[in-house]
């Protein structure tokens, strides 16, 4: 039985960005142990930083710390690995669960050489989603892994690099672990809502948006002194914090027995299916004027790009948007696109020999 296999309950990774030292870390699992759920103990042992000169983890001298935590509180830990020489190591101490992080999974050389040495070891690996939003690498990743037999596994959605300012360290682009788990439905989906948020303050919020996604778990960072942790200090929560955030969080089921909700559900899909045909057949409907007005422009020499134009569809759409109650910026995205496919449209009529 795999340990990652999809299951009812939630699955509840917590535990400190870094070991810093053993009565850290194991003062933190044991009140986390007392407060009940926890899943997995986890802490970075090597912490790949993005400068140097930061704190780099405490390294193999923490692995006794964590395997005793192991044995002495009967809870699994988990370790990041970055390198064969990790997993070496995490064998030696009969540790048996690890992730690789962002920085890890970016680089497929490292991948590929982390994939070869987990080969036949019988680890259950955690990889989280690559800093930059591309989803062929993250998924790439689980291909090496699963072409090595490692098919114990799971996926951490951690946020992808801010590309435009935030007050998220990293933006959640919820898109992505959906197409993730679009392709790789049987693999669980884990939200690191302390590595999205960077401050504690919001890690309520995307816990709960993850769990009314249908994520399977959360790996949340847990500090016993959270204001003096050598790593990610303003996102870590202290352990009774952690405690508040599972009791306060509703985990929502992927589907439902009960007849009524599904026939309801049934009959207002279909609706939906409805509207989507008729949006496809009037935007087909549009598309055709849009074909005769570039046939127009190119005969009388007038260019594709009609400025003033795009101004008022823009203006008199966004007003109506309004006043229906859709959001502005959903309807600007999407008269963005329209519009961009239009001139697409139009540049070929006008370059058609
Ligand atoms: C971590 O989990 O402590 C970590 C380094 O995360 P990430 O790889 O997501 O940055
Ligand atoms: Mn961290």
């Amino acid at each position: 039985m795999n340990f990652f296999s999809i299951r009812e309950n939630p699955w509840f990774i917590a535990g400190p960005c870094s070991a810093e030292s053993y009565n850290q870390v194991f003062e933190t699992a044991k009140t986390l142990v007392q407060c009940g759920n926890v899943s997995v103990f986890r802490a970075g042992v090597w912490k790949p930083r993005s400068r140097p000169g930061s704190f780099q983890g405490r390294g193999a001298e923490a692995l006794p710390w964590m395997a005793h935590i192991e044995k002495q509180l009967h809870i699994p830990v988990a370790v990041e690995v970055a390198e064969p020489e990790h997993v070496e190591l995490l064998g030696k101490h009969s540790i048996h669960i690890a992730w690789i992080g962002a920085r890890t999974v970016s680089n497929p050389f490292s991948m590929q050489k982390l994939a070869d040495s987990l080969k036949g070891c019988g680890f259950s690996i955690m990889v989280k989603n690559p800093a930059y939003p591309d989803i062929d690498l993250w998924c790439g990743a689980f291909e090496r892994l699963l072409e090595n037999q490692i098919s114990d596994v799971a996926a951490i959605h951690r946020g992808f690099y801010p590309f435009e300012k935030s007050e998220l360290r990293n933006t959640p682009r919820w898109e992505i672990p959906i197409e993730f788990r679009r392709r790789f439905p049987d693999i669980p989906m884990i939200c690191d809502p302390s590595h999205i948020a960077g401050n504690k303050s919001f890690i309520t919020d995307i816990s709960q948006r993850a769990f009314d996604l249908n994520f399977a778990g959360l790996m949340v960072e847990v500090h016993i002194d959270p204001k003096n942790a050598l790593s990610d200090s303003k996102q870590q929560l202290l352990p009774e914090e952690f405690c508040q955030l599972v009791q306060s969080l509703i985990f929502r089921k992927g589907s439902s027995e009960n007849p009524e909700f599904t026939q309801q559900l049934e009959d207002l899909r279909e609706k939906i299916d409805v509207i989507d045909f008729q949006m496809l057949e009037l935007l087909m409907h549009r598309m055709r004027y849009v074909d005769e007005i570039g046939e127009f422009k190119k005969q009388n020499n007038v260019s594709v790009l009609q400025l003033r134009r795009w101004g008022r569809i823009l203006e008199s759409r966004l007003e109506q948007a309004r006043r229906e109650g859709l959001a502005e910026d959903f309807i600007r995205q999407l008269l963005e696109l329209i519009h961009k496919e239009s001139i697409a449209r139009q540049t070929k009529i006008m370059n058609k020999k």
